[in-house]
């Protein structure tokens, strides 16, 4: 059957990143069609709600006319054009404006195609910034263990995650790894969430000192972790972080690829948690995941100093063929507008409640550690207990059955080890938060069987 065949193809044709070739053929390769709202739909044209916007991407859902018909247009229009030699175009030029505007304290905006993308010109940015400010040895990037900031070389660098980093030689030089803001896992017994925020500037400040304040580039971070397991910073963790960061002249780069866009019930994350970064990584929901393109914006003060160096060179010695493709670019034009015109941001404001009280509705159930999120975006962590102080072993295996058996009762939903992430479109309805969360009961009684057994 011609089913078979693709499946075959599929797995034997693409190496696939995430899984290995064995599991692959071992349980065939999931192929989706098509996708209409919060569905997609198999091959076979079973129904399964995506209830992970694909990979955090697919805000607006699938299927979306006008976002398709911005994308076809521009391919008419101006299929192809760059940013290169003193050239532009209008989709660049007006998305850049739309993103200053909603974006506080940004200046300049300069474009990639990918988040990892985004994340690696940071690192330069931040490199070239301080050598035109006269700073050569100011050069060390501190994340976090447990963040995420995409498979390029620094930014795999920056990933905090052991199979991001084990078999590739990662991180490389000058990268530096702070600890994971998660309150139910790494506070000590009795720290409240604010003191356990200021122990973590602490221990900030206390690395940045044992470098040197003279060595130390940046510090890069996201608002909420993503693939890290959806980690929501505890109470006052970015106001304790900011003061450090200020005091010994270090940057501050939110990482907004997940938390951009309305995605936590503020325009990013940042305005959720109250901090001022001095730039910002964009990318998924800029266009809805509808067409590769990725952002950095930077503050005045960055856009002054590297552009008075520029100045001296003639020419900012960094930028991708396809950067700011005008596809790309036409499409975050119509998303950005959507969002406004459709009242997105209300929208995730008025389900946010809903959405919330329904997934900590299943603290109760055994399987169940922990859950946690804001906005339309969050996770359930599956642990032997509540306490914060245990964990399935091997890491990942309960968390892959759940997902499993979600996948068979139509729901997709995505296993980061044993936590399962949600982040649904934002278009998501009452009626279908009830929908997403139908099966979760009886996959959750079943996967705890399967544990025990
Ligand atoms: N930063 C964050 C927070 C992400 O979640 C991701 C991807 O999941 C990236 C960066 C990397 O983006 P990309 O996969 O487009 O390179």
């Amino acid at each position: 059957a011609p089913l078979t065949n693709m499946q075959t193809r599929d797995v034997e044709a693409l190496l696939h990143p995430y899984t290995n070739a064995a599991q692959h053929r071992q349980v065939g390769a999931h192929i989706i069609a098509e996708g209409k709202g919060i569905h997609v739909y198999d091959e076979r044209g079973r129904e399964f709600i995506e209830g992970m916007s694909g990979l955090w991407c697919a805000g607006l859902g699938f299927g979306d006319e006008e976002l398709a018909d911005a994308a076809a247009a521009q391919l008419r229009k101006l299929p192809y054009y760059h940013l290169f030699a003193g050239r532009s175009h209008e989709p660049a030029i007006e998305l850049a404006e739309m993103i200053k505007d909603l974006a506080p304290g940004m200046a300049r905006v300069i474009f990639q195609s990918s988040g990892s993308e985004a994340n690696d010109s940071q690192v330069k940015l931040a490199w070239f910034y301080n050598n035109a400010r006269g700073r050569p040895e100011k050069k060390k990037i501190i994340s976090r263990r447990k963040g995420y900031h995409g498979v390029t070389v620094a930014a795999a660098s920056m990933t905090g995650l052991p199979y991001n980093h084990l078999d590739w030689d990662l991180p490389i030089d000058r990268f530096l790894h702070a600890g994971t803001p998660h309150h139910w896992r790494e506070a000590e017994a009795g720290e409240s969430e604010a003191d356990f925020s200021a122990r973590l500037a602490h221990e900030l400040e206390e690395m940045i000192e044992r470098e040197g304040p003279e060595t130390v580039a940046a510090f890069i971070a996201e608002p909420i972790m993503g693939a890290g397991g959806v980690i929501v910073p505890p109470e006052g963790y970015f106001e304790a972080i900011r003061p450090v960061l200020d005091k010994h002249d270090v940057l501050m780069i939110a990482d907004e690829v997940i938390t951009g866009f309305a995605r936590t019930g503020e325009w990013f994350g940042s305005d959720r948690f109250n901090v001022r970064p001095t730039s910002m990584s964009m990318a998924k929901q800029l266009t809805g995941g509808y067409a590769p393109l990725s952002a950095v914006a930077i503050n005045q003060d960055m856009a002054e100093v590297i552009e008075a160096h520029t100045g001296e060179i003639g020419t900012l010695g960094h930028g991708f063929t396809y950067g700011g493709h005008p596809v790309g670019c036409a499409t975050g034009v119509a998303a950005l507008r959507i969002y406004k015109e459709r009242r997105i941001l209300d929208h995730v404001r008025s389900v946010e409640g809903v959405f919330q009280a329904k997934l900590r509705s299943y603290l109760d159930h055994p399987l169940v550690g922990e859950a946690r999120g804001v906005g339309l975006i969050g996770a359930l962590e599956l642990a032997p207990d509540a306490s914060g102080q245990t964990a399935f072993e091997p890491g990942g295996k309960v968390g892959a059955k759940l997902s499993a058996e979600l996948a068979e009762r139509g729901v997709i939903l995505r296993n980061v080890g044993d936590s399962l992430a949600f982040c649904p479109p934002m278009i998501i309805t009452e009626a279908e938060i009830e929908a997403l969360f139908a099966p979760l009961e009886d996959a959750l009684n079943v996967t705890e069987s399967w544990a025990k057994a």
